[in-house]
């Protein structure tokens, strides 16, 4: 009986022993998970768990940068918002976007809409000119110029789907765009609710963002790709490349 009794208490214990390890080794492997892969997690999840209906090649997510120029004119129907143009496709949504921000308390300047390649010429062209006039090396001035002048071709102003926005009051202090426009309560409401007119902030301010887009952090540019992208890629920090790099992984399996 005593031997019996020894038995069953050393079974018992084992198994208790067995129970603590495994809650400790399951809480642990929570806790590592959360603490170092959670992001690179994430964004795996994100990339798989793609809105439905969506294909790359949709009209509202074509991708211009400085890997995949395009050095033909766009046609689409173009319309106007003020004085700018854009892709008639998005008029109503600027008008909105720039309305709603309106009944927030903030006026908006619409900056930049449609620009054909044509256009970005000139103004590389004279901006180079006027670098190489201060007395800069061809070389050099090139290099400037590229620096604050997207190369003819590959700015995604052509598409007529992007439009460089600012808060009245954030424009009047930074009139040459810069990044800092975003200590403007204006500027963050437009980047807060950009998406439910179907825009994203197209440049974001981190890291890997800006290693994605190939550029530094635009406060002010907006770029449609619909309500349901833009809520989605917002939500789960996609950038347009990483989106389309996503969209044709789950058209290709
Ligand atoms: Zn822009």
């Amino acid at each position: 009986m005593t031997n019996k009794k020894r038995i069953i208490a050393v079974i018992a214990g084992l198994i208790l022993l067995a129970v603590m390890v495994w809650l400790a080794l399951g809480s642990h492997g929570q806790k590592h998970g959360k603490d170092t892969s959670s992001s690179q997690s994430q964004t795996k999840a994100a990339t798989t768990n793609l809105p439905k209906g969506v294909k790359s090649t949709d009209w509202d997510l074509v991708l211009i940068n400085k890997q995949h120029p395009e050095n033909q004119e766009i046609n689409f129907t173009q319309a106007k918002v003020g004085d700018k143009v854009v892709n008639q496709k998005i008029q109503q949504s600027v008008i909105d976007f720039m309305a709603g921000a309106k009944a927030a308390g903030y006026d908006t300047t619409l900056v930049s809409g449609y620009r054909s390649i044509e256009y970005q010429k000139e103004v590389f062209a004279n901006v180079l000119a006027n670098n190489e006039k201060n007395g800069e090396s061809e070389e050099k001035a090139l290099a400037e110029t590229k620096k604050v002048v997207q190369t003819p071709g590959s700015s995604e102003h052509q598409t007529g789907l992007a439009i460089d926005l600012a808060g009245n009051d954030a424009l009047a202090k930074y009139p040459g765009l810069t990044g800092e426009m975003d200590q403007f309560t204006s500027q963050r409401w437009l980047i807060d609710h950009a998406p439910d007119y179907g825009f994203i902030l197209r440049y974001p301010k981190d890291e890997a963002s800006i290693k994605e887009t190939g550029i530094d952090y635009e406060s002010w540019h907006f770029r449609y790709v619909g309500v349901t992208n833009a809520k989605y890629m917002t939500k789960h920090h996609l950038t347009l490349e990483v989106y389309l790099k996503a969209l044709k992984a789950r058209e290709a399996s």
